[in-house]
């Protein structure tokens, strides 16, 4: 049966040795880790939802290659609504955690290096399609995360990699071998690799023929020898290590990213689905870009959902939830909201099916609802702000409150509405400072700016699919011009 338990899950990464680093140590236990451990809960919530018979139908599907029930998480999609699944998927997870849930990127890669990997061996006569088909045959049995890596460091912005000064600045092929090759390089902000089994690498730009030896796509297991993974900071990520849970706002979840090093790392044959192909690399990464906008019409909405919840069940406990320009921030936050996710639901709608057989999102409108989540969620959160009043980021700990001499004090002077207890309030306050400017800020506020590419990669995309000419067609038919 394809399906992990959450237990079996937690267990599958125990038995891992992955070298993982975090305040300049090596962390022994990963997964028992308090800082890390958030992260991980809401990744055991992707398994958790997939055995729950009410959300079977958005968590699982029928793999269309090996014919059995597995987790969404590694599908290839095989129709519009298996793209407007995955989309109310996203939703139902930023719901439950509030936070980045981590698993995506695996599923958006794995559908990016499908099509891609076919095309290629269209033009070439490679074998990366059949590998990789076994490759993703193996996750899904084993309902595995897998880690989907594009970002490279990048060094100089306005060098190509072959061109920079240092040659490991994007990550790339260091030897080839007749059994595969050994590849060096980093990729920076790496959503959820310590919860993941695998990492699946691919390049992060388009390339030209100096490059090719940096166009390289591969999957590893994480614990493989010279992968070192180096835990990113959050603001307040620290305040994990404190006895209580209030101050950390969100007690149960967190997603986490980190600078992962890939100090020579063998790849065997049967495992690398791209090596020198330059002229796909840009391909692979508007596919995977593609799908990963799309997802943020899902994800975004969901944590945007707890976040909107928040505000107005604090404007409750501060005793205004009936002022009328209260519910008109509210009415303006769900409006937002609504409309990335009609962006999402959008672009998944509108999906084709690729040669190679799964389906992929409408390009534009994707690109169109990643560019709003890199507006709208900002003012989502200003929003929350406003309602919320100055407290949520001036209140005294959850140490003062449980004081036996100035407790007191706190119950007292940090009361609301009658009948609503302190801890209550000040519990909301906290969850909307996490989400605001906390640990999980990181997946609301900056991830929405740069994650899935930054705005202005969006722009690039918008205006190649735009179609202008078209548009200045119409304009000449209704005016009877003739060129
Ligand atoms: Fe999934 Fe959203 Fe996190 Fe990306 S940012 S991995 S889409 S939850
Ligand atoms: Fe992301």
């Amino acid at each position: 049966m394809p399906l992990k338990s959450p237990e079996e899950y937690l267990e599958s990464l125990r038995k891992m040795k992955m070298e993982v680093y975090l305040f300049g140590e090596r962390v022994e236990e990963p997964i028992d880790h308090p800082i890390i451990r958030p992260s991980l809960n809401s990744v055991k919530m992707t398994y958790e939802l997939a055995q729950d018979p009410q959300y079977e139908d958005l968590m699982t599907a029928t793999s269309n290659l090996t014919g059995e029930k597995i987790n969404r998480f590694t599908h290839l999609h095989q129709s519009e609504e298996d793209l407007v699944k995955k989309v109310k998927m996203q939703r139902l997870l930023g719901q439950k955690t509030a936070s980045c849930f981590q698993r995506c990127v695996g599923m958006d890669a794995f559908n990016a290096v499908y099509s891609t990997t076919y095309d290629m061996d269209k033009k070439y006569g490679t074998e990366y399609f059949d590998r990789f088909v076994e490759y993703l045959k193996y996750v899904q049995t084993e309902d595995l995360v897998v880690d989907g890596a594009m970002t490279d460091p990048k060094g100089d912005r306005g060098l190509p990699p072959s061109k920079q000064a240092d040659p490991d600045l994007f990550l790339r092929i260091v030897e080839k071998r007749d059994d595969g090759i050994v590849v060096r390089g980093a990729k920076v902000h790496q959503t959820g690799i310590v919860n993941s089994h695998e990492v699946l690498v691919m390049p992060t730009i388009a390339m030209k023929k100096e490059d090719k030896d940096y166009a390289v796509s591969f999957a590893v297991p994480t614990d493989t020898s010279g992968i070192k993974i180096i835990y990113g900071r959050q603001s307040c990520d620290t305040r994990k290590l404190e006895e209580g849970t209030l101050d950390r706002g969100n007690p149960k979840f967190g997603g986490h990213e980190a600078l992962v090093i890939f100090d020579n790392v063998f790849v065997p044959n049967e495992r690398i689905f791209m090596c020198g192909e330059y002229d796909f690399s840009g391909i692979l990464v508007e596919r995977f870009a593609g799908y990963h906008r799309q997802s943020y019409g899902g994800c975004k909405v969901g944590v945007g959902d707890v976040l909107i919840g928040a505000a107005a069940l604090i404007a409750e406990y501060n005793g205004v939830p009936k002022a009328s320009h209260i519910k008109d921030k509210i009415i303006e936050m769900i409006h937002l909201n609504e409309t990335l996710y009609c962006t999402g639901i959008a672009c998944s709608s509108e999906g084709h099916p690729t040669e190679a057989g799964n389906y992929e999102i409408d390009m534009l409108l994707a690109n169109i609802c990643k560019q709003n989540v890199t507006r709208f969620p900002y003012e989502i959160a200003r929003l929350a702000e406003d309602i919320a009043g100055g407290l949520f980021v001036t209140m005294p700990s959850e140490q003062d409150l449980k004081s036996p001499e100035i407790g007191k004090y706190i119950e007292k002077y940090l009361k609301g509405v009658e009948g609503v207890p302190t801890i209550n309030r000040m519990k909301v306050l906290r969850l909307i400072e996490n989400m605001t400017l906390g640990t999980a800020a990181v997946g609301y506020r900056t991830e929405s700016m740069h994650g899935a590419g930054s705005p202005q990669a969006q722009r690039i995309m918008i205006s190649r699919q735009s179609n202008l000419d078209m548009k200045k067609k119409l304009v000449k038919d209704l005016l009877d011009i003739e060129d």
